[in-house]
Order: C-alpha cells, then structure tokens, then sequence
C-alpha cells in the first residue's frame, strides 16, 4: 500500500474509532425514532376549583419554581397544605410570594392532592380580586399515556373478567377526545366529567395499565384527521347523531348514530321525579311565566331520543334542545318514554340511557367485549367508518 494510501486507511480507522467512543460516551436515544410520543396535558384538578386550602403531600425530593423557572426552594418530603395566601401561593411552610408556583417532585407518582396519587408536576395559582385571594386553581401537567389509565380507572369499572377488549375501546376513544379537545381548546382539561372523569393512581387498576399499554398512541381518525371520540355511559336502544344534538356544526359518518337493539333492556328503564318546584324555577328562568303548563317532545331521532322539547309556560312558550333540558332538569339522558304530570305538579319521566348517546356507547362495549368481540370491532360498531391509527406527531402537539 502506497504511504498516502495507508495514511488515509489509517485516517478512516481513526475516524471510525472516534465517532465509536463518541457513541459510547453519548448514547444514542433508547426510544426509536418511530415510537409514539408521549405529549404533557394539563388536566385542572376542578375538584379543588377556588378552594381556600388542600392537603399536599410530596414523596422524596421536590423543586418549588417560580413562572419564570426559577427555583424557590428544594427540599425532601413534604406533607402540609397549600393555601392561597395574601402574598401569594403557600406551600407547607414556604410562604412563596408568587401568585403562580410549580411544584416538581424527582420521583414517579410522588405527589399526592388530597387524597389522590398524581403523576406529573403541579401548577399551582392563586385566584384574587380587589379584596384579596378567593383560592387556589390546581393544574396537573403528566403525560398523556398516564392521564389516559387514569380515564379509563374512573370511567368503566375495570375489575371484572372479560373486558379487556372493551377497555381498550375506551382507552382508544379517550386519548381521542383529549387530543382532539385539547386542540380544539387549548386549555386545559378539566378533570369531571365535563371534559372525561379521571381518578387518582391510588384507584388505577392493572386492566386499566394493561389497556393503555395495549394501545399506546392509538387514535380514532377519520379522513385522516382526529375523530371528536365521545362516549356515554349507556345509549338505552342506539346511539345518537351527533351533528342533530348540536354537538356538532356538520355531520360525521362515524358519529351518526347507530343501533343498539339489546341496550334497549339492557338496564331498567329509569324513573324520575322532577319537583313541581323546580319546574316553576325552570320557567321563571327561561321567561315562560311563573309555571309550566307543559313539556312536549316535538322531534326525536330514531332510537327514541328528544332532539327538541317544546316548554309551554304560563306566558309563553319556547323549544329547548334534548340535551338542554336533560341539564337543566339533572335527568339520566333525554331517551324518555312518556312524561306525565301528577295533580301535586311533579313531573314523573321514565326514561332508558345515560348520558349524550353519542359515540361509544359503555354498556354496549362491556357486553361485546363479553360476547368476544375485539378492539377494533366493539370501535367500529360504535364509530363506524372510523379508522384506528397512531396519532400523528402533529395530533400529538396540541
Ligand atoms: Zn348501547
């Protein structure tokens, strides 16, 4: 071999070696290139929405920072109260000064609120007006995976045999509808079951873990774009459209509605009893005069649900939604069957179905996933058309 030949032979080996230790000495990432990501969702705690003072616990070694990220304190264990202060946020001992804290533990599920075990990190702030504080607001940064089997532990119960498949479904439609939701918002989530209930690490179950796991970055698409997944509790005969109960401003094929004969006797009929007084409030409230004559459904959709209700009020009458009234009245769902009036004014509903009706129905799910049906299929009865794909990276940057 010609000098200059070896020379550069040797200038390779060199090179080789260096980039060999540099890879040593900088390991390349564990996480392939191509596995999912794990996006941060804020999640507010509402359950301590305003409140004066709440029970915080941290286990191991925590960070107190400022808004700007600056560390306030650091410190090992803590158990005290957090408490909206004059001066600001109050963590155990540490009056902080700010109105807006974070508090960082090192370790996994080390904080505890209340008496709910929280993955993540803690935003903490202190809502004021002119007179001083009026309480805290409690939001909860944790991965995305997590607040997912913290859905799914407080949304179906978890402990029996045979639904797992059913609990996938949910999981899939739950990581859906908080990415499609925190994109359409931005904000926040809100942890009830306004936005999707979510329970602390104390109540997640193994099932739970095991579902989200089975389906990690799994999402519902269609056209390739995030299907707005919502889900109900029990459709009570099929599930409702969601672009006729106004939950949407156009139609979605998956969210169409679908039927679901054997949810019609599922579960008993339920039976409710509105107050005659609370009726009177309810037309007081919508300027209809100082009582009800009567409620009328005038349009319901093919399963039975009222799309609207026509009030006749003393003085006036008006067309209220389904869902509208079902809120207003706290009933299960607008899925009635008859609705009398008894001589006292109390209005008697029987009604089937809990919740909107739309999307996934849970007691359809759990009987499917009993029956044998897998993931894919119980998702396609309730969302048909939908296609279950990985979120995209762009999915995943709300
Ligand atoms: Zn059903």
């Amino acid at each position: 071999m010609a000098p200059p030949a070896r020379r550069l032979a040797a200038a390779v080996v060199l090179a080789l070696v260096l980039v060999l230790v540099a890879r040593l000495a900088w390991p390349e990432p564990k996480v392939s290139p191509d596995a999912p990501l794990d996006p941060t969702v804020a999640l507010r705690l509402t359950a301590w929405e305003e409140a004066a003072e709440v029970p915080l616990g941290v286990e191991g070694a925590w960070r107190l920072r400022d808004e700007e990220g600056v560390v306030l304190q650091e410190g090992y264990q803590l158990e005290g109260w957090l408490r909206a202060d004059a001066t600001g946020v109050q963590v155990g001992p540490y009056l902080t000064g700010r109105d807006r804290v974070r508090i960082e533990p090192a370790g996994d599920l080390a904080l505890v609120v209340g008496d709910d075990r929280c993955p993540g990190v803690l935003d903490v702030g202190v809502v004021r007006d002119r007179d001083g504080p009026l309480g805290l607001t409690l939001v909860l940064e944790l991965p995305l995976e997590d607040y997912v089997v913290g859905v799914v532990s407080a949304e179906l119960s978890s402990g029996a045999p045979g639904i797992a498949a059913a609990l996938e479904a949910q999981a899939v439609a739950a990581r859906t509808w908080a990415l499609w939701t925190l994109r359409r918002r931005g904000g926040p989530l809100r942890a009830d079951p306004r936005d999707q209930a979510f329970a602390g690490a104390q109540r997640w179950t193994t099932a739970a873990r095991d579902a989200v796991r089975a389906t990690r970055g799994q999402v519902l698409t269609w056209n390739g774009d995030l299907l707005p997944a919502f889900f109900h509790a029990w459709c009570g005969g099929g599930t409702a459209d969601a672009a006729d109960m106004r939950f949407l401003d156009h139609d979605l094929p998956p969210l169409s509605g679908t039927a679901d004969p054997e949810c019609r006797d599922a579960e008993r009929a339920w039976v409710e009893v509105v107050s005659a007084e609370r009726l009177d409030r309810l037309a007081r409230r919508l300027a209809l005069g100082d009582w009800l004559r009567s409620i009328h459904a005038v349009d319901r959709d093919p399963h039975g649900r009222v799309l609207r209700f026509r009030l006749v009020g003393s003085e006036r009458h008006l067309e209220v939604s389904g869902e509208e009234l079902r809120a207003r009245l706290g009933l299960p769902s607008s899925l009635w069957l008859s609705a009398d009036l008894r001589p006292d004014g109390a209005l008697v509903v029987r009604g089937r179905g809990r919740g909107h009706g739309i999307g996934l129905c849970q007691v359809g799910a759990l009987r499917r996933a009993r029956a044998g049906w897998d993931r894919d299929a119980i998702l396609a009865h309730d969302y048909p058309g939908a296609v279950v794909a990985p979120a995209s990276p762009a999915a995943l940057r709300p």
